[in-house]
């Protein structure tokens, strides 16, 4: 099956919005899609009636962001209740710092030498409330400190640079019982990208399984064909169900698009079929 169930709509830091996006998906061929917004949940009634209207079927999706082991781990959840008042209590205050956290970092951009870069950033920011680092890199780029988005984050946007501002976001155990407690299932998101030793990984593992969570995404955009080896065989280790998500952001930026990724290895046991129950048929 085509499942796409992890990209980005002007909700967050996308450029599409999700009825674009729920076309693009269609005309990729795609066959079960989830518009997975970082923290934000306000782009998912049109996700549901976009991906209606093309004949689309759909989950309902986030992605929370988290701070575990000082890192920042990304929690992906699935076919939660949308209207769950816990869930979305809780992301709008995952959100909340994302304003003064913007401010800071422009502050620090500014001592680079990059001036006004709050104002900059805010031009392509969709949802006032989540303002983030990815509409920062497009106004760097935009102003021609950088050729590209890729290059803002490596020399202005990562720990150690002057645009990054360390900050506190959910713990693992809220946003797995977030998901969970609204009717979804939980997943850690592109878990190569975390540059955890071995025992910081194994210990993401066993808390997230702990506390509830029961999904890891094997094949994404965010994974090399090694790394998406290197995790089917942790998602046995661990008996976990694996996902499979473009992490589709924008057409300019994104190299993966949406559903143009390679199947699930077939040992696998997919997320979807956990999900049946929660996946809205077009009529
Ligand atoms: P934030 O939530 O504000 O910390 O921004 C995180 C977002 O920045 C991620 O969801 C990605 O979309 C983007 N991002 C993070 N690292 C990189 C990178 N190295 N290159 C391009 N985009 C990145
Ligand atoms: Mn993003
Ligand atoms: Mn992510
Ligand atoms: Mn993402």
């Amino acid at each position: 099956m085509n499942a796409d169930l992890h990209c980005h709509s002007v909700i967050s830091d996308g450029t599409l919005q999700p009825e674009a996006l729920a076309e693009r998906a269609k005309a990729n061929g795609v066959e079960l899609w989830a518009l997975t917004d970082h923290d934000e949940l306000a782009g998912q009634l049109r996700a549901r009636n976009a991906a209606a209207a093309v004949g689309l079927p759909w989950l309902s999706g986030c992605e929370i962001s988290v701070t575990f082991a000082d890192t920042t781990v990304h929690i992906v959840g699935l076919g939660f209740d949308i209207d769950n008042a816990a869930l979305r209590d809780g992301l709008a205050a995952t959100r909340g710092g994302r304003h003064a956290r913007a401010v800071a970092m422009s502050d620090g951009l500014a001592r680079a030498g990059v001036r006004d870069a709050y104002q900059g950033a805010l031009k392509y920011v969709g949802n006032p409330e989540l303002i983030s680092r990815t509409h920062f890199a497009r106004f760097l780029v935009e102003s021609k400190v950088c050729a590209d988005t890729q290059a803002v984050f490596r020399k202005y946007l990562v720990e150690g640079k002057p645009g990054y501002v360390p900050h506190r976001w959910a713990s693992l155990r809220d946003a797995v019982h977030w998901i969970v407690d609204a009717g979804g299932l939980a997943v850690i998101a592109h878990p190569a990208r975390y540059r955890f030793t071995a025992n910081e990984e194994y210990a993401l593992f066993t808390e997230f399984i702990a506390h509830g969570g029961r999904g890891v995404e094997v094949v994404t955009g965010s994974h090399s064909s090694a790394e998406a080896v290197r995790y089917a065989e942790t998602a046995l280790e661990f008996d976990l169900l694996a996902s499979r998500g473009s992490d589709f952001h924008s057409p300019e930026e994104s190299h993966v698009d949406l559903g143009k990724l390679p199947a699930l290895p077939a040992a696998l046991k997919p997320v979807w079929d956990a999900l049946e129950a929660h996946i809205l048929q077009p009529a």
